[in-house]
């Protein structure tokens, strides 16, 4: 057989990964078999998935299983599947480059963290369990058939940068993983991958509930079968003569975990099973179980992890739960299971009802799985408010991580609205750093207040300066203040909750500094007038205020209209949104409104007043932390001004 071997470069962000492990002084090398034994079971559960259209994929006499080989003398240890393999080309997308979004973010992370420890959070956050190989091993060598197909493919690297590639033989379908061990060193955590007590108890530890065998090859002592004819003489209590045999033993017990009584599995063997299915290298900060029984009848085993991974906002990484029907694995990423803003949690659920050759066609509009779904929501809704009440420290750390995408279900999910609002949690004008349920924030509402007050802003302190808060901080009342992008997408929506309604602060009228002065709208009518005509391009209505206490002027959205931030949110994604034009309010108890009267009164032409009128627009733009709409005209205004006024 004629083979070439080709080489092959790293790209650049695989290659820095590799270095980082290669390099890393991980302390816990054993999960190095924990990530190879989980990429085996994935690989195995998409053969027997891909064999249900395409039975030519999976012989029915053949076994799936995973195999852990040590050799002690070449000091290697090798992990085999036959699961679904690779082609040439996949080996060199998935194992030499790293498409993941968020991947320079990740590595800039890392390289900022002087100790140069690869912590276990950021990796498990990342995920890039194949590249583990070389916390342990100088040389890996991965040898892959993909199912269906007769070439196999075999590559090599030592970590530095450079791999190779080429063709080989492989007896059936599956991926062999072969580690080039690094010498043992204890003080360094660097266990002996060869030893086969070493092998078993690892598996015990980290991978005991995969659902498929992990078998190894073992030497065990038994007593010696007696030759035929040989005599038994004289003591009979002596030991029996002993010999060393081989066989093959299954390392794990491949019970599900989710279908053993809670009392009878430690909270370590949960989050190891976490840490398999997640791919993840932390704890995971909560476990919710599920099971119901009766018409329709499941088991769920969900589990919120404690950190966001770098990739939560990019749509093309949503995964979902694993899908099991009768213990019997079905799918992974179900999506149908969750909604979009649970996109977060990772977990199993498993059938009595569904059949098992459903596909992922059928999940969409199958009913029972929207029962299903229907269910498992709520279950996770109510731990959520469990711990809302129990447990405010360890809530506020899930909130951290997931509360902006947990936001996406006060639009999404119009069903649990209500409940969701009550999960949230935001900042606001009552305490500067801690944030507020809607609960709270209704407990301590004054006597005749009808409405939430909100404002929406790029961060807490744009908002907090702005005018629009003058009057009600001035008068006591609560501001909510919203500054994640989300949030300009469901206020408008949500409406109501505990039938207060939400009102922007930043939009309509805010009536809270008392009445409206007859007298004063009488007084300022044709100035207004007059300032609006000069302020046209820019400005739908100029009134006066009731929500200005020390500024003198502020611009506000109509109350229907959308607000800037949204408007430039909406641009970002590609929407085409047409401008639109706010209300310019004027303080009318500011000094200023009387010297403008005074120019108006004196020439309703005057360049001065048309001056005044642009550098109000522009002064209320800085204010909400946007700028005017001609800076540098704006610029030699206030200079005049100032020239003026000496
Ligand atoms: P992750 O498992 O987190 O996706 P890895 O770096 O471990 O990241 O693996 C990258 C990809 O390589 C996997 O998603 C899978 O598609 C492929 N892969 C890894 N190991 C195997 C295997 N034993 N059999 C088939 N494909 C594999």
């Amino acid at each position: 057989m004629s083979t070439t071997t080709e080489t092959h470069e790293f790209q650049t962000e695989a290659k820095q990964l590799l270095d980082l492990m290669v390099h890393s002084i991980y302390s816990n090398k054993d999960v190095f078999l924990r990530e190879l034994i989980s990429n085996a079971s994935d690989a195995l559960d998409k053969r027997r998935f891909q064999a249900l259209t395409d039975p030519s994929l999976l012989d029915s006499g053949e076994e799936l299983e995973i195999s852990l080989s040590p050799n002690v003398e070449d000091r290697t240890l090798t992990v085999e599947d036959n699961g679904i393999g690779m082609t040439r080309e996949e080996v060199k997308e998935l194992i030499g480059t790293i498409a993941k979004s968020g991947t320079k973010e990740f590595l800039k992370k890392v390289q900022e963290n002087k100790e140069k420890d690869l912590s276990p959070e950021l990796i498990g956050q990342f995920g890039v369990g194949f590249y583990s190989s070389f916390i342990v091993a100088d040389k890996v060598t991965l040898v892959t058939r993909k199912a269906g197909e007769e070439k196999a493919i075999q590559w090599e690297s030592t970590g530095d940068g450079t791999y190779t590639l080429a063709e080989t033989e492989r007896d059936r379908a599956g991926t062999s993983v072969t580690l080039h061990l690094k010498p043992v060193d204890d003080e360094d955590g660097m266990g002996d991958y060869t030893q086969q007590w070493n092998l078993q108890s690892i598996v015990k530890r980290y991978s005991d509930f995969v659902a498929y065998p992990i078998k190894m090859e073992v030497t065990r002592q038994q007593p010696k079968p007696k030759e035929e004819g040989e005599e038994t003489e004289g003591d009979d209590n002596s030991p029996p003569e002993m010999e060393e045999v081989q066989t093959v033993e299954t390392l794990n017990s491949m019970k599900a975990i989710w279908v053993r009584p809670e009392s009878e599995v430690s909270d370590e063997e949960y989050n190891e099973f976490y840490k398999h299915i997640s791919h993840d290298w932390t704890e995971p900060l909560l476990r919710i179980a599920v099971k119901i029984e009766g018409a329709l009848e499941y088991r769920a085993l969900i589990f919120v992890p404690s950190k966001a991974p770098f990739d939560l906002f990019h749509r093309e990484s949503i995964k979902g739960v694993h899908l099991y029907v009768k213990r019997v694995f079905i799918m992974d990423d179900c999506k149908e299971l969750l909604p979009e803003y649970l996109r977060f949690l990772r977990g199993v659920v498993d059938s009595e009802d569904l059949s098992l050759n459903i596909s992922r066609e059928i999940l969409q509009q199958d009913r029972q799985i929207q029962r299903m779904r229907k269910g498992i929501v709520s279950k996770i809704l109510s731990t959520l408010e469990d711990l809302l009440k129990e447990d405010r420290e360890k809530y506020l750390s899930f909130w951290n991580e997931f509360g902006s995408v947990m936001k996406e279900g006060l639009y999404g999910d119009f069903e649990n609205k209500d409940r969701l609002l009550g999960l949230s949690l935001f900042q606001s004008t009552h305490h500067e750093s801690e944030l507020t349920t809607l609960d709270d924030y209704i407990e301590r509402m004054k006597a005749d207040q009808k409405e939430i007050y909100f404002m929406t802003g790029e961060s807490r302190a744009a908002i907090e300066n702005s005018p629009h808060l003058e009057g009600l901080i001035a008068e006591g009342y609560e501001v909510l203040l919203l500054t994640d992008n989300v949030d300009e997408f469901w206020v408008d929506r949500a409406q109501q909750y505990r039938e207060m309604t939400f009102k922007s602060v930043g939009k309509g009228n805010v009536d809270v500094g008392g009445e409206k002065d007859e007298e004063k709208e009488k007084e300022y009518a044709s100035l207004l007038e007059c300032i609006k005509g000069q302020l046209d391009e820019h400005i739908k209505e100029v009134r006066l205020s009731t929500r200005l206490k020390t500024s003198a002027a502020c611009l506000v959205s109509d109350e229907g209209d959308i607000t800037p931030q949204l408007e430039e949110l909406l641009r970002a994604s590609n929407q085409e949104v047409p401008k639109t034009k706010r209300i310019l309010e004027l303080n009318p108890d500011h000094p200023i409104m009387g010297k403008m009267k005074t120019l108006f009164e004196e020439d309703s032409a005057s360049q001065k007043l048309k001056d005044y009128a642009e550098i109000l627009h522009g002064q209320s733009l800085i204010a909400e932390g946007g700028k005017p709409v001609d800076p540098s005209k704006f610029s030699k205004l206030i200079s005049d001004l100032m020239v003026d006024s000496v």
